[in-house]
């Protein structure tokens, strides 16, 4: 059975997708068969991964509102192993259109049941906000990766995300667990970074995933290219973390 793994922090730009996008790809090339599952109406996880949204005819739109089976609106990638269930623009609409739906925070659940059998890990990239798309996302998951930018104001948010994780653990999804926190654009010549890594260190304790991810450009310029990082510049610092930390995830550290 396949592992749903949400990645989620309401503050936009921490990398939520950067890191959906490269450990999604580092385990594909691994041998492991993932879907990428692209929540976030902005739709950067499918463009980083090549998708030309303007040519889909069909986006998880239709799977959370018109009842279209995932198995069919998702797509398979470059990447051998990689499949997307794309998002477009058109999933801007969607939060407003399910707040009248039965157990809206349960669609995504059970849009992903039939495939769990399918994937060894189900990745979901989640839009900056705690709305009715991210609960979808926490509600489905096994697990939830919390990315934290090293910068100023770092944790801040991150107790509203806590509050919303005990929520759902208590009314939607009681075995949602903590998968780990990653620490991302973490820049050694900075006095800055260090606290944040030392503060983060002393909230979540073990839960802080050993590889930290640094800034790197090589990860800013890859999403331009349609490609991630790990297959653009495999040698890039970014791509040698983002690899070691889909080894973690996996386990085999
Ligand atoms: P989110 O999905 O949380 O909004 P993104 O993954 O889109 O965040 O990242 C925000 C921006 O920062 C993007 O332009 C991305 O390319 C860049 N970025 C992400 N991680 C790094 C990094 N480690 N080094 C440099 N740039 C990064
Ligand atoms: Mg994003």
């Amino acid at each position: 059975m396949g592992k749903i793994i949400c990645i989620a922090n309401q503050k936009g730009g921490v990398a939520k997708t950067t890191t959906a996008v490269n450990v999604g790809a580092s385990l594909a090339l691994m041998g492991q068969p993932v879907l990428l599952v692209d929540i976030d109406p902005q739709g950067n996880a499918s463009s980083g991964l090549g998708i030309d949204k303007t040519k889909l005819e069909r986006c998880i739109y239709d799977v959370l509102i018109n009842d279209v089976p995932a198995e069919k609106v998702l797509i398979s990638t470059e990447i051998r192993n990689l499949d997307l269930l794309p998002s477009t623009i058109q999933l801007a609409g969607a939060e407003v259109e399910m707040v009248s739906l039965m157990a809206r925070e349960q669609i995504l659940k059970r849009a992903l049941a039939p495939l769990k059998e399918r994937y060894q890990y189900i990745i979901i990239d989640c839009p900056p906000s705690l709305g009715l798309l991210t609960l979808n996302a926490l509600a489905a998951a096994d697990s939830v990766l919390i990315p934290i930018q090293c910068e100023f104001y770092a944790l801040e948010g991150v107790g509203q995300l806590m509050n919303t994780i005990q929520l759902v653990q208590k009314h939607l999804n009681p075995n949602l667990k903590i998968e780990g926190v990653l620490l991302t654009m973490f820049d050694a010549r900075l006095n800055l970074s260090i606290q944040v890594v030392d503060e983060v260190k002393k909230v979540f304790g073990n839960k802080v995933y050993k590889n930290i991810i640094p800034r790197n450009v090589r990860l800013s310029e890859a999403p331009s290219h349609g490609i991630p990082v790990v297959i653009y510049d495999p040698k890039s610092r970014g791509s040698e973390a983002y690899r070691e930390l889909a080894k973690e995830v996996m386990g085999i550290e």
